[in-house]
């Protein structure tokens, strides 16, 4: 059973039609970078509707951030855009979820692949940078439809300036061609061996840990690249392998 507490509403910030900022103070639970807190709302018939939102504030920042996108046939987003600072809503005390550092064995390099939102976990991730020890080299692939989409391309150069050469990071765009970014899809991108070579590195079962967040096509298809190419596996507490997975819907 999930046990609610009152979130209040500090900001939003609109920064497209169909993407937000939302930022909570909340009495949660401590969680583990990558980790998923739920949120409940009443909609306008008094209907409670929840759903799972990575966070994208570290664990040691008090302020909650959640990067949300608008799905137009979807109950919760389309509700959740229209609330406004100082309303509350509910959350859940406790966080949810394996999608982090401490479930992956040390390794050379590890790859952390995202499209659209799911580029919130990452970023709490490599803000809080617990665990990253164990990587010598950490490559962030953020994949977006359109330019308009990057919205957290000023953090992210923030946190690389952090890391240094230990952190690369590769933005590709999918609907649009734009100077200096990367067009089409990861899975492309992988197959057509775009990726390894801008990095100068191979993905191999011996040298690389993969993380795959956001839309299901596409962890699903990676994950079977990988698995059928380069003979990685899932990883298991039991018997830690190469890959672990996120799917948003
Ligand atoms: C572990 C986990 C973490 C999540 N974290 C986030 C997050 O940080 N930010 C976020 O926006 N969503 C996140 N989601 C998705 C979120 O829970 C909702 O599904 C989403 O807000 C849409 O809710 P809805 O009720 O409007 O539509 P739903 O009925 O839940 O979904 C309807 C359809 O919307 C599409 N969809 C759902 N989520 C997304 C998305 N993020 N991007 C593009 N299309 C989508 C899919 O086609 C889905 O079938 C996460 C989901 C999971 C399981």
């Amino acid at each position: 059973m999930t046990f609610w507490v009152p979130a209040k509403i500090k900001k939003i910030v609109h920064w497209k039609e169909n993407l937000i900022k939302i930022s909570l103070k909340a009495k949660i639970n401590k969680f583990i970078a990558g980790q998923f807190s739920k949120i409940l709302i009443k909609n306008k018939n008094d209907i409670n509707i929840q759903r799972a939102y990575s966070f994208v504030n570290p664990p040691k920042k008090k302020t909650i951030k959640f990067y949300i996108t608008l799905v137009k046939q979807g109950k919760m987003s389309k509700e959740i855009i229209l609330l406004k600072e100082n309303k509350k809503i509910l959350i859940s005390k406790n966080s949810f979820g394996f999608f982090t550092l401490k479930e992956i064995q040390p390794s050379k390099n590890l790859w952390m692949f995202s499209t659209g939102t799911a580029i919130g976990p990452y970023l709490s991730i490599l803000q809080e940078k617990k665990d990253t020890e164990k990587f010598k080299k950490i490559i962030l692939v953020h994949s977006v439809r359109y330019f308009s989409d990057l919205k957290y391309l000023n953090l992210i150069h923030q946190i690389k300036k952090k890391y240094q050469n230990k952190l690369k990071i590769i933005i590709t765009i999918s609907r649009e061609n734009k100077k200096n970014f990367l067009y089409g899809r990861i899975t492309h991108l992988l197959l057509n061996s775009t990726l390894e070579e801008i990095i100068g590195t191979k993905i191999k079962r011996n040298n690389s840990k993969v993380m795959l967040c956001g839309n299901p096509s596409m962890v699903k298809e990676m994950f079977n690249i990988l698995t059928k190419n380069k003979k990685m596996t899932k990883n298991l507490r039991k018997k830690p392998g190469n890959i672990i997975r996120e799917n948003y819907w």
